[in-house]
């Protein structure tokens, strides 16, 4: 069993339903124990910043998925819960972002692991430190030794 974080976020429709039901989409999952759900945090926008807040927070999981299923996973979840106001609100309802998997170095076309912005951005760091310490202090020093 692998264990991963997935970080949620969202800013438009209604933010705490939508991660409320990325989570429980995530929980649902035959191939996926929830572990630990943090608190969920407001933030201001980051990067484009002319946006409402978002509410941020992360789950550790335990999973038998492979990291590309996953990743799949997360974008099925993404687009399920978008498809429901997809016209109204247009489809960044809710974001899905695997933080950390087990200590998988991983930079691919589709997938980087640990995610390459996740220790520049509070919003992530944060609930990731809540809910998995020691993966938060692995994260870093991975971080600094790619810049080192
Ligand atoms: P975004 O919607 O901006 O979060 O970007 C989603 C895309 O980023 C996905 O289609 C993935 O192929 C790519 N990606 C690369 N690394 C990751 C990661 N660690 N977690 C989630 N998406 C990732």
């Amino acid at each position: 069993m692998a264990h991963a974080v997935l970080a949620l976020g969202a800013n438009m429709g209604d933010p705490a339903l939508q991660i409320a039901q990325a989570i429980e989409a995530i929980a649902g999952h035959k191939q996926i124990s929830l572990l630990k759900q943090s608190t969920l945090i407001v933030s201001e926008p980051w990067g484009k910043t002319d946006q409402d807040r978002f509410h941020n927070g992360a789950v550790l999981i335990e999973t038998t998925l492979a990291p590309l299923e996953l990743l799949d996973f997360c974008l099925a979840t993404e687009a399920a819960i978008g498809r429901v106001r997809i016209e109204k609100w247009g489809p960044r309802l809710i974001d899905i972002d695997i933080i950390v998997y087990d200590e998988l170095v991983i930079d691919s076309q589709r997938l980087t692991l640990p995610h390459p912005h996740a220790h520049e951005r509070d919003f992530v760091l944060d609930p990731l430190r809540e809910i998995a310490p020691d993966m938060a202090d692995w994260l870093m020093i991975q971080t600094d030794n790619k810049s080192a």
